[in-house]
């Protein structure tokens, strides 16, 4: 029988965030991959771990993956941990579970820490719809591109940032989604200088013209707003619904159908289309 690749989810900074979970299977596996060793084996001597480590980073992920997925198949267990939170975020983990997929090798999960959610949790911003952009391209084109990609999307949007690109991507920020989106600055979370900095991103680059930043970085910026045409009381509604409410309300099938052409602005045969074809749908 194969063994099993689990994904053990490290701290972020606080030693003391591990779990007991990830100890025990950190203690049980046959070899520990590690996307940095050194980080990791100041973890394991910390819990007095003493396992095979070995590296698998995005450099050597090929030939590494490769001989991870033959001693998988072979029946031994491999924990798979990333220099920081969870594996297979903005990290080559992604791969080595891909691999695993294809080749029918049980992949399990450690549930534990992770910059992105945290950070979005201590924003301040909407948590009810984000994405996780994660690091944005060194290269400068790139990088706007990205963000012209999502410079409407109307929910809550979240980056890692190194310390030494985040000016050149606080400036690329203002060019693209406008200086004054609201934006958390999310820094070394978990360790001694936590900091959240709730401000926009002329804000941002204004406090960055005094000091260099330093340390982790999240960066979570506020969804574009609304524009006044999309701002109707209907627009997250499908016309059947649009329709059905002024049905429950007494209008009649004939005059609802009118109503919500005259406000969604569109032809009544439109609306009379779609609203026949969903119900007919509906009662299959
Ligand atoms: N897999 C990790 C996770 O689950 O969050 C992230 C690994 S990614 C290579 C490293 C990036 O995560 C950093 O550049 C930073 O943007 C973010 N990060 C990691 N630890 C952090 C911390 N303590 N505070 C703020 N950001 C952190």
């Amino acid at each position: 029988m194969g063994g099993t690749l689990y994904l053990c989810a490290t701290p972020i900074g606080n030693l003391k965030d591990v779990s007991a979970r990830c100890l025990e299977i950190l203690n049980m596996v046959d070899l520990i991959a590690a996307e940095d060793t050194r980080r990791t084996l100041q973890l394991l001597n910390h819990f007095e771990i003493f396992k095979p480590l070995t590296s698998y980073h995005e450099h050597n992920k090929m030939e590494k993956g490769e001989y991870i997925i033959s001693l998988l198949a072979d029946g031994k267990n491999v924990a798979l941990v990333s220099d920081a939170g969870t594996p297979a975020i903005s990290d080559p983990g992604e791969d080595l579970v891909k691999l695993c997929i294809e080749k029918n090798i049980s992949v399990t999960s450690i549930p534990g820490p992770v910059a992105a959610i945290n950070a979005l949790i201590l924003s301040g911003l909407s948590t009810k719809r984000f994405s996780f952009e994660g690091f944005l391209s060194v290269n400068k084109r790139h990088r706007k591109e990205h963000l012209q990609s999502i410079k409407n999307d109307t929910h809550t949007l979240i980056f890692y940032e190194a310390p030494h690109k985040l000016k050149y991507t606080l400036a690329d920020m203002k060019d693209v989604l406008g200086g004054d989106r609201k934006i958390a600055l999310v820094r070394e979370l978990t360790k001694l200088h936590e900091e959240v900095i709730r401000t926009t991103i002329d804000g941002a680059l204004e406090l960055y013209e005094e000091k260099s930043p330093r340390g982790e970085y999240v960066i979570v910026i506020d969804g574009a707003k609304k524009d006044n045409a999309s701002e109707n009381w209907w627009d997250e509604l499908a016309v059947i619904d649009h329709v059905n409410i002024y049905i429950k309300n007494g209008m009649d099938e004939k005059d609802a159908i009118k109503q919500t052409a005259k406000e969604r602005n569109v032809p009544k045969r439109e609306v009379y289309n779609e609203y026949m074809k969903r119900k007919a749908d509906e009662f299959e």
